[in-house]
């Protein structure tokens, strides 16, 4: 089945994902690739993903192909053990600093904020090649990227439906947002990359120097290259595993054409 969703995903197994880093990578283009894989409640489940985490750092380093990796902290096993969780992150953001590779946090679901910033910002205090993510949506996040001051962080739109109550739910209320985070990032000196495929956000990414432009796999494929001829640093995010099914809905959700497309693709 997901065949059908290969635009988006890199295939099921991890040399998947090296062949597509490696291809964005003579376009100028370095590349994120994340094992997908979240909300784990069995010990063997989170094993499996360290294994295979410590595994891909070993291809990224070999095969000597320009990419970091993102991991999700439910992947880990923040939903059952807030200290098994950090155990087995810091074991791969230490693997993955010995080989020179760097490593996003993915921002889940609100109810995780919390703990994802708090691991992070533990992690932080050991290791230089960690960063994460922040959510326009979330009303919160502007107190966060000032205390997040110095860090590196991913700022995103939020793929994740969040009540109002702590979330922006309108269109130019998250752009605001979104603008704002940067700017209060970019003044604690902090590391920033506008991972979005917006037209006015990547517009306003490009006017600052500094920051980095990430696009998914499968999105807006033209703008990657024509803004890495223009020089600019810009990376994919490339997902690949058996897990698809939760990543293919969010993408499917944010634009309904995206339906219509594996439906033709079905007929075909
Ligand atoms: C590198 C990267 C990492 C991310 N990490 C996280 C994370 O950790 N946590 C999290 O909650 N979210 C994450 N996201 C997803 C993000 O939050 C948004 O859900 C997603 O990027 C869509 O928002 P947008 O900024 O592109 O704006 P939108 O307003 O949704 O889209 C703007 C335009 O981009 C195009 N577009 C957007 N999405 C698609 C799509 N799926 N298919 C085709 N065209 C599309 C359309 O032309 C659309 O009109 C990440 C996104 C990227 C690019």
């Amino acid at each position: 089945m997901w065949f059908l969703f290969r635009r988006w995903v890199a295939g099921p197994r991890r040399e998947q994902a090296i062949r597509h880093a490696r291809k964005m990578n003579a376009k100028g283009i370095g590349t994120v690739i994340n094992f997908l894989g979240e909300h784990y409640t069995k010990q063997s489940d989170v094993e499996k993903t360290v294994t295979e985490y410590e595994e891909l750092i070993r291809e990224i380093r070999e095969s000597k192909i320009r990419s970091d990796v993102s991991i999700k902290l439910t992947q880990f096993g923040l939903g059952f053990s807030k200290e098994i969780c950090t155990r087995w992150a810091d074991r791969i953001v230490s693997l993955a600093e010995r080989a020179g590779v760097f490593v996003w946090i993915d921002m889940e679901s609100s109810e995780h904020t919390d703990d994802t910033i708090e691991i992070y910002k533990n992690l932080l205090k050991k290791h230089r090649n960690i960063g994460v993510t922040l959510q326009a949506r979330l009303r919160r996040s502007g107190k966060d990227a000032e205390n997040l001051a110095g860090a590196t962080v991913r700022v995103v739109k939020g793929a994740y439906k969040e009540h109002s109550s702590v979330a922006y739910t309108g269109k130019d209320e998250i752009r605001k947002s979104y603008t704002d985070i940067i700017d209060v990032l970019l003044s604690g000196r902090s590391r920033v990359a506008a991972a979005t495929h917006d037209t006015k956000m990547i517009r306003y990414a490009l006017s600052k120097k500094s920051i980095e432009v990430q696009m998914l796999m499968g999105v807006k494929n033209r703008l990657k290259i024509k803004l890495a001829k223009r020089g600019r640093r810009v990376k994919e995010y490339v997902p690949y595993g058996e897990k698809w099914i939760p990543y293919v809905m969010r993408r499917m959700m944010e634009r309904k054409r995206n339906i219509v497309y594996v439906l033709r693709s079905l007929l075909e």
